[in-house]
């Protein structure tokens, strides 16, 4: 077997580079995957290298054979110039914030943004100087408005994970890089299989591999990468820190990469599935799945993505706690819970009233999340539509 260059893995299509990406067999005596590297001392053969750090590796958070497996098949999957790795996505949200910010800067925000990515900013951004504004993510390139003269960067997530807006991350860059900002996008939702986010603007991309890339819910991970004007900054950010990743969850991101792009198109399918199934139930007010045509941003969402993950939103109509509860208590096949992005179906009932600044949340219900996983459609629906049932017979 012949290696591949750098040329030929550009050249591949999508699934293919997935399933070479970050590999060298000829490295690891053959074997297919890169083995757990478990080390924190590297050894020098003389006082020579040592003293010239020498070798293709130096210490324990520099960099293992494991590590740099799965950073190298990330940047290549999220047509990047480098990633790094951090032990869940809140920490790669925050490293990669540090990266373009300093005490004194002003951060924009969209007001849809995951909500332990508010509390880093109103709970430690604060305390070292920098202040956020949170925008309202339908405003696109009109968020210029909001730009002062001390203002460095601004995060966008696109549908955001639980109230699914769509934001023009394109139109955002446009502008946001006319004033030499620095553009960030938490994207989990997509991954870059279905938004590749450097060729539309974003210079620093955020996944939790938490989610899809591990896709057996057994892990945290998170991944930074970014484009060749920001890389730098984000290895030396990271470097100052060493907030480095375990080598078993890389590994086993190794092995989740490989039918990561298998796994979310069946995601998909499933999940748009039930949404239009969802979509017909009497109890429902509204489904928003960006990808429904039903959707106020299926527009932006059919411009700039390739694809639709397993996750999505319900608004119900209006519904007592008790009701909501005869619902969920008793499923068998949804489990509730915050995570997501494993084989399995999830649902949490959520509200995003209390905290937002920016827009408002007031639903005529209550609202739940569904991750739509690797069961029979068939099954799944049974379950909900029994939850239905314990809800009708509430009074
Ligand atoms: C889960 C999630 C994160 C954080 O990932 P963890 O590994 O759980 O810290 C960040 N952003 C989004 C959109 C998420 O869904």
């Amino acid at each position: 077997m012949k290696k591949l260059t750098p040329d030929d893995q550009r050249n591949l299509d999508l699934r293919t580079r997935l399933v070479h990406a970050g590999r060298d067999p000829s490295e690891q005596h053959g074997f297919v995957n890169t083995p757990i590297y478990r080390g924190s001392t590297v050894l020098y053969p003389t006082m020579d290298d040592v003293l010239n750090r020498r070798g293709r590796y130096s210490y324990g958070t520099k960099g293992t054979p494991t590590i740099e497996s799965l950073e190298t098949a990330w940047t290549q999957l999220a047509g990047a110039a480098g990633s790094v790795l951090l032990p869940s996505g809140l920490a790669a949200i925050a490293i990669a914030l540090q990266t373009c910010l300093k005490a004194g800067d002003h951060l924009l925000v969209t007001d849809s943004v995951y909500r332990p990515t508010r509390e880093f900013c109103e709970g430690l951004l604060k305390r070292f100087g920098v202040e956020t504004t949170y925008f309202d993510p339908a405003l696109g390139a009109a968020v210029e408005s909001l730009f002062r003269p001390n203002t460095t960067a601004i995060l966008t997530e696109a549908p955001g994970s639980q109230s699914f807006e769509m934001q023009d991350v394109p139109a955002i860059a446009e502008v946001a890089h006319r004033r030499g900002l620095c553009v960030l996008m938490d994207n989990t939702w997509a991954t870059p299989i279905f938004f590749p986010p450097h060729e539309r603007g974003v210079d620093i991309a955020i996944e939790a591999g938490t989610k899809y890339l591990s896709g057996g819910s057994d892990l945290l991970m998170g991944l930074v990468s970014a484009n060749a004007e920001w890389f730098p900054r984000l290895r030396q950010t990271f470097d100052l820190i060493a907030p480095c990743a375990g080598p078993e969850d890389a590994f086993l991101c190794l092995r989740g990469i490989r039918t990561m792009a298998l796994r979310l198109k069946e995601h998909e399918k499933q999940a748009l599935d039930m949404a239009r199934w969802l979509e017909a139930r009497p109890e429902v007010h509204q489904v928003l799945h960006p990808a429904l045509e039903s959707h106020p941003g299926h527009a932006l969402w059919k411009r700039d993505f390739s694809g639709s993950s397993g996750l999505f939103s319900v608004l119900l109509k209006p519904a007592s706690r008790t009701q909501v509860a005869a619902l969920l208590d008793d499923l068998k096949l949804f489990g509730m819970g915050y995570s997501w992005g494993g084989f399995e179906s999830l649902v949490i009932p959520f509200d995003c009233s209390t905290y937002r600044t920016a827009t408002t949340w007031s639903p005529p219900g209550p609202a739940l999340r569904f991750h739509i996983g690797l069961e029979s459609l068939d099954d799944l629906k049974a379950d909900l539509a029994a939850g239905f049932e314990r809800m009708r017979k509430v009074v």
